[in-house]
């Protein structure tokens, strides 16, 4: 099955596009105080090694938008400023070198405010990506549709983009979210069909880890099946490292982008005689960083498992308190199962 991807313009994140046949993107935002410059750099280096492509901070005040200069100074990948109400932290952060803007024209005051943030914008090649959020429509908006509909979120996300492509730029990056995966999904598609924009999907205030993963798995999951999106980021109430993991899974079991080690397990069952959920736990956080193409495959007992490990790169079929190992479709050896996970890693450090 091939997802035909909508067409979408390509705008640079620094370095890094977004849209267009560029790859989608994995995003996440810091949950640090942006003024604690060591704090804020040290998880978005956390977030690099697990995958993050770029990092948004919060911008709240003058401090955290002149701490972007340093900690930019201090990570490798782009970096958003997020910025509410207040243009003057807009263009200070661009002063600080923002890769990029999350900002809403709409509610920073006067069109002359707007007007000097495009301007930098242009001037520095600065994206702005306009997000609307189902909580928090306008009131003229909410009142028209009688609630957060799609077509709500649509028009007041328009509404912004027309203030700034007015001026003559539309290096823009659309978002439309919600709590709801349906409403979220629609005000999507809506989006996709109307406009060009990239568009960044998430699934909003998606819950906690375990909750959120499935929501945001959901939400984004169906939207890039229908080809829509170029760029995502979870939202999950914990550690943001937990987001880069969870968005990687996404995109690997669309088959959309691959991240290192696939790992196919078995559920488990009756015919289980090893602790394979230990076994397959351990194995997963230990391949969590490897960056190696490859297809694990870790099957309980011999009706399903040497099928699926044969057709792995590495596998093992478990028996009676030990496993049988595969590499590359041959029957390698038996091994005790307390050698199991070690055995596993060490071929897989081989291949
Ligand atoms: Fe059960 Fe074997 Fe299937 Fe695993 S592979 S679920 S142990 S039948």
């Amino acid at each position: 099955m091939q997802i035909i991807r909508k067409k979408t313009h390509t705008v640079y994140v620094d370095d890094v596009p977004i849209g267009g046949d560029s790859p989608i993107t994995i995003q996440s935002m810091t949950n640090t105080d942006t003024k604690d410059i060591q704090k804020t750099i040290t998880q978005i280096k956390a977030l690099e090694v697990a995958g993050c492509e770029i990092v948004r901070v919060a911008v709240p005040d003058k401090e955290s938008a002149l701490a972007i200069k340093q900690i930019k100074a201090g990570v490798k990948i782009p970096v958003a400023a997020d910025v509410q109400y207040d243009h003057r932290l807009a263009l200070l952060s661009m002063e600080s070198g923002a890769d990029k803007l999350r900002i809403n024209p709409g509610t920073i005051g006067s069109l002359d405010n707007v007007a000097k943030v495009v301007k930098m914008a242009k001037e520095r090649n600065v994206p702005m990506r306009i997000g609307v959020n189902a909580g928090s429509l306008e009131k003229h908006i909410l009142q028209k549709y009688g609630s957060p509909t799609p077509e709500a979120l649509l028009e007041s996300a328009l509404g912004h983009v027309s203030l700034v492509t007015d001026l003559g730029y539309d290096n823009i990056v659309l978002s439309l979210k919600a709590s709801s995966v349906p409403l979220t999904i629609e005000a999507y598609k809506l989006a996709s069909e109307k406009t060009d924009f990239p568009l960044h999907v998430g699934i909003t205030e998606a819950g906690t880890i375990s909750s959120g993963k499935v929501k945001s798995a959901v939400g984004i999951g169906t939207l890039l099946y229908m080809g829509i999106g170029d760029t995502i980021r979870v939202s999950l109430t914990g550690d943001p490292v937990e987001e880069i993991y969870c968005a990687k899974d996404i995109l690997q079991s669309l088959n959309i982008r691959k991240f290192g080690i696939d790992i196919i397990s078995c559920p488990t069952c009756g015919r289980t005689k090893v602790d394979l959920v230990k076994i397959a736990t351990q194995v997963e956080t230990l391949c969590k960083n490897i960056d190696k193409n490859l297809t694990v495959a870790i099957m309980g007992c011999a009706v399903n498992g040497p099928g699926e490990a044969r057709e792995a790169d590495v596998g093992i079929a478990a028996g009676n308190n030990e496993g049988l190992l595969f590499k590359k479709g041959e029957i390698m050896f038996k091994v005790p199962e307390d050698k199991l996970v070690e055995t596993l890693m060490k071929e897989i450090e081989s291949l």
